[in-house]
């Protein structure tokens, strides 16, 4: 979550992380009817993610079956896309990946080159946070359990929760999907911030894991209209708003 707010900044796809793949849909229908699939086949949506290791992730919902490559894959050779759709697929149909592919993705991957590259990409992009929930005055885990049951049903998986080693400038607080932690400026973290606030900033890292394809990576920002609106569910809303805003 930014300190400023500016107006555009609100507005629907402002901020895209991923890149289409190209081709990457007919490749993922492709290995669907490879795996022998038979029900109708999702619609594929295939983008590159900078995830921070190698790491792919397929959701499906409703008919849109929503894949997101690491890019790591960024110029890799067709059959370890073919792979990596394959393994993704197997995983969600309970069908078996062909062997051939698996082996040219473990060649790959454990390439060294492959390695250097991960090993480089790793380190360029964030770390696990290393604090740990309790801060001095406020505890994360206890108001990440009461915003759960009280706006997500009690639902909502829990990532890692932390405090930023130092005090951040730019922003309130932050969901990283890659590492699957939520990071909190060590800034709210004092008697002057009220509860109000902090759960609120919380509140909106949490909107962020329950909406994984409008999640970005610390720093950069991407709000639906889906999603500011239901921001304002929070109880304070108004009041945290205006205590967050009015700083420098
Ligand atoms: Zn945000």
């Amino acid at each position: 979550m930014k300190q400023r707010r500016n107006a555009s900044a609100a507005v629907l796809g402002s901020a895209v992380m991923g890149s289409a793949v190209m081709g990457g849909s007919q490749l993922f229908l492709r290995l669907y009817t490879r795996l022998g699939c038979q029900a109708r086949p999702p619609q594929f949506v295939v983008e590159f993610y900078p995830y921070a290791n190698l790491m792919h992730t397929i959701r499906v919902k409703e008919d849109v079956a929503h894949v997101r490559l690491s890019d790591v894959l960024l110029n890799a050779p067709l059959v370890v896309f073919e792979a990596a759709a394959a393994i993704l697929l197997s995983r969600i149909y309970r069908r078996r990946a062909p062997r051939e592919l698996l082996a040219a993705y473990r060649s790959y991957t454990s390439a060294p080159a492959t390695r250097r590259r991960i090993a480089r990409l790793r380190s360029a992009r964030g770390r696990r946070v290393q604090s740990g929930p309790r801060g001095a005055i406020y505890d994360l885990a206890p108001m990440f359990t009461q915003l759960n049951r009280r706006y997500f049903a009690g639902r909502l998986h829990r990532p890692c929760l932390g405090w930023s080693s130092r005090t951040w400038r730019s922003q309130y607080g932050c969901f990283d999907p890659a590492l699957d932690q939520i990071v909190m400026n060590r800034w709210l973290d004092r008697g002057a911030v009220p509860r109000y606030a902090v759960e609120f900033v919380l509140f909106h890292e949490m909107l962020h894991v329950k909406h994984p394809l409008r999640a970005a990576r610390c720093g950069i920002e991407a709000h639906s209209l889906e999603f500011r609106q239901e921001e304002k569910r929070y109880a304070h809303y108004q009041q945290a708003r205006k205590f967050l805003d009015k700083l420098p």
